[in-house]
This record gives structure tokens, sequence and C-alpha cells, in this order.
């Protein structure tokens, strides 16, 4: 970002909206607290607060969706189809496009895969006819979220290019080449922030007969998505990461694919008829909705979307950017740092840009180790590892993984600073504490952090799920 735009850009220096857990306390590692500076918004976003409120508002008329005559449960089907009608808005739905609520975005991307399963077998891919369309193409940059449900179909990957421009290109030799029913694509890099120019892609796809997919768990977040007017097919999130952690994620787009595949969820509520012999299965989200719905999940993932949609789109940018841009500015100013990027023409490239994602090393430090070592002596959390994108993280030359700073409506300037502030010290007067690997995963030695009484877990041996360094 040039030095005239960081000129023109409002200094974050309070939260864009307020959130849940603003001014959570951690303990240090040598004693006293600070305050919790969250800086790990990418993995999971804390609730905003108006999401929160809305959740103690419903609870109380939380009752089964679609399954009584009562007068809780009708509130609650209510808010439920609602929900559904909130999040077509949010994200420019056609009429005809179809909402399905899922656990997250992991599972929307898998209930697509479903579909295009049944695709190809009703179409008779296996059988070799010439004239169908049946590989699913992805970029090598995506996460594994929206490469493994697609490494199970015939498919076809394309190593990213170090531009967005030549990549599109090579996405487009991929097109030409022909076959492709599904283009799998994120909207913004979980790795680095970077966004991708998804209406462009949207009608490459369409250019050579495909579809497109797009995972937005990490755009939806940050920018402002309209199916309609970008021709987007199919867009998946996730709750938890749009400021809504409740459990529920979605699917929307065209429902001739999704009403053609077998039920992801079979079971009550997925079907019209059942014979012991024979089963009508429904149409619409019922077909995939199979089970209790989590209406909390739903209700409160709407709420964000609404919250989202109302805020001042020249705010919202000016203070994502403005955090983005010091923190770039200040850790590129620390001798020992490197930040990484994909693509050189990020920030000119139409439409694109990044979202609050920042990703770096240290040099001589395990990413690992920094991560330990920033939440025990600076109690600021940031993620480190491989962002589950094992093959991105492979080619960068990054195979033990880096760091991840990531941040969103609730994050202020002095989040950044301190990360800086953290990174400097690292870097002049080493660590300030010894630190050892327990399971795979770097831990202060003798943590005597204490957890509230209600998280029984030991400080110290917490943080040995090893899904950290996916
Ligand atoms: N895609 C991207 C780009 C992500 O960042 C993530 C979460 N890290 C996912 C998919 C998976 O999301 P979830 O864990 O909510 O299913």
């Amino acid at each position: 970002m040039s030095t005239a735009v960081l000129d023109h850009l409002q200094l974050a220096d309070a939260p864009l909206l307020p959130v849940v857990g603003q001014e959570l306390a951690a303990p240090l590692i040598q004693g006293g607290h600070v305050r919790y500076a969250n800086l790990d918004y990418a993995a999971s976003a804390p609730a905003i607060e108006e999401v929160a409120s809305h959740l103690n508002e419903v609870l109380p008329y939380y009752a089964s969706v679609h399954r009584g005559a009562g007068f809780a449960s009708q509130v609650s089907t209510s808010v439920y189809e609602n929900a559904r009608k909130i999040v077509a808005n949010f994200v420019g739905a056609r009429d005809d496009d179809t909402v399905i609520f899922t656990r997250n975005t992991t599972d929307s991307l898998n209930l697509l895969a479903g579909c295009v399963e049944s695709l190809l077998k009703q179409r008779g891919y296996a059988e070799g006819r010439s004239n169908v369309h049946g590989e699913v193409l992805y970029l090598d940059i995506e996460h594994h979220a929206n490469l493994l449900p697609w490494q199970a179909l015939p498919h076809r990957s394309v190593v990213a290019a170090s531009s967005i421009a030549s990549t599109l290109a090579r996405v487009e030799t991929q097109l030409r080449a022909g076959n492709v029913l599904l283009l799998a694509v994120t909207g913004a890099s979980n790795v680095t922030g970077e966004v991708l120019p998804v209406a462009e892609l949207a009608a490459l796809a369409h250019r050579y007969g495909a579809r497109i997919v797009v995972d937005a768990a990490q755009l939806a977040p940050h920018r402002r998505i309209n199916l309609f007017d970008t021709g987007i097919d199919y867009v998946a999130f996730s709750g938890h990461k749009l400021y809504a952690p409740f459990g529920a994620g979605v699917l929307v787009g065209r429902s001739d694919w999704l009403d053609a595949g077998h039920p992801h969820l079979a079971g009550g509520g997925a079907v019209k008829d059942v014979r012991l012999e024979s089963i009508i299965w429904a149409q619409g989200p019922a077909r995939h909705e199979g089970g209790t719905p989590n209406v909390l999940g739903a209700a409160t993932l709407a709420k964000a979307a609404t919250v989202l949609s109302a805020l001042d789109a020249d705010d919202w940018h000016n203070h994502e950017q403005s955090l983005r841009a010091h923190l770039v500015a200040g850790l590129n100013e620390v001798d020992g740092v490197t930040v990484h990027s994909l693509f050189e023409d990020a920030d000119t490239y139409p439409e694109c840009g990044s979202i609050g994602v920042v990703n770096f090393s240290v040099t001589g430090y395990d990413a690992g180790l920094v991560a330990a070592y920033l939440s025990a002596e600076h109690g600021v959390g940031v993620r480190d590892g491989k962002f589950c994108a094992h093959p991105l993280l492979n080619r960068l030359g990054l195979p033990a993984g880096s760091l991840r700073a990531s941040f969103g409506v609730g994050s202020q300037l002095e989040d950044a600073r301190r990360l800086i502030a953290g990174i400097q010290a690292l870097l002049r007067d080493g660590l300030g504490w010894d630190y050892v690997v327990d399971a795979g995963r770097w831990v202060p030695v003798n943590d005597n952090r204490s957890y509230p009484q209600w998280a029984p877990n030991t400080p110290g041996t917490a943080g040995a799920a090893p899904c950290s360094t996916d």
C-alpha cells in the first residue's frame, strides 16, 4: 500500500463495533494481566455484541423448528426461515437460489461435492459420455475445505502464479482445455488475506460452460458479496468467522444441482414420504437439512449479516485497511521479519486488495515458538502453522509453517502495536522465558497462568491439540 493511500486512512484507534470479550484480561507468564490482543479473527471471530444480545433475545423462544404447533416452536420456525431470507439478501442471491444452513464452510463445500457426485452419476460421467463436463478445477492456494472434497471427484488443480493476472490466464488455459464442470476458488486467501477477482473468475468459468463456487469463509466477514451482480453460482461461509460463533454455516446457490444431489443428511425433515421400500426426498433446503436444525446458529448468523450490511462501506474499509497498513508497515520495519504475499499485483488488480490478514515469519524462530511467546509474554493471540493449506505453504517454502495475524471490526490500532512491539522485543532481547515442545506444540515451561475455574484444562497442556499446526 502506498504512503499516499496510508495518509488517507484514518487511524483505527477504536474498534469499529463492540464485540464480546473486548476487554478480556490475559494472564502473563511473568505475572500480571494485560488486555487480550485478539489477532486471530480469521480462525474464529468474537461475537459482535448485538449478535450476542440477539441470542439472549431468541433463547426464551428456543424450541423445535418445523416440528411443533406450540407458540415457541412457531416463533423458532419463523426465526429460522427468516434467517434464510436475511442470508439470501446478504449475499445478493437470485430469486430461485437455495439457502441451506450447514455446520460451517467445510460442511457446505462437502454438501456441494456430494451434489456434484450425484450429478456426475446421473449424467453418466463414469461411463465416459464425451459431452459431459465432469471435472472440478481449483487453485493450489485453497484451504483444505475447498480442496479435499474435490479430490474425491474427477479434478484438476492450477498452481497460482506470482500475479493475479497470470493466475487468471492459467485458469483460462485449463478451462479452455474443456471438461471443467465447476471452478472452486477462495474469495480471499486464509493464508495471506489477498482477495481474488471473483466476478471475473465467474465470467471466465461461464464462458467455458463451467459453474463457480466461492469459498467465502474469509471474504464474507470483510467484503460485500453479490451473487446476482457477480454471477457466482455457489457461495459458502461460516458463522463463527462472521462474528456469530454459534455453530452455523451456509451454502447458497443455484437450486438445480442442489435438488439433484443425494441428501447431505438423510433423516427426519429431508423427506416428503417414506415407505419401507421407497423414499421421496424433499426439494429445496429441507433436502439437505435432515435432523433438528440449529435455530440459534442460523438466527445469530443472520443477525451478524444484518449488522455487517448496515456498516458504512467506507468506514468498514478504512478501519480494516488502516489496521492492515500499520501492521504491514510496522512488521516490515523490523529487521528479521518477512511478510508473505502471493500476488505482486494484489493491491492494484481491480476488485482485489487484501482483507484483515497478515502472514509473516521471524528469522531464527520457529513460528510456533513465536506464537507461544506472544501469548505468554505479551497477551497477544495469533495463529501459527500451515493454516490448513499444506500445498500452498509447501510451495512457498514454508513447510514448518508461518505466523498469521488477523483482525476485523472489533480490532484496534493498539492490537497491531502490541504485536509489533512484541516482535521487536523478541529480536532485541530474546525470549524472556523457557519454552519446550509438548505434544507437538511450543509451551512455556512451568506455565502457571490460570484458566477460569470452569475451564479445567491444565495450562501448558491444553495447547497440545495437534490441529494448530494444520
Ligand atoms: N475456507 C477458508 C478460506 C477458511 O479460512 C476456513 C477456516 N479456516 C475454511 C474454509 C473452513 O471453515 P470452517 O472451519 O468454518 O469449516
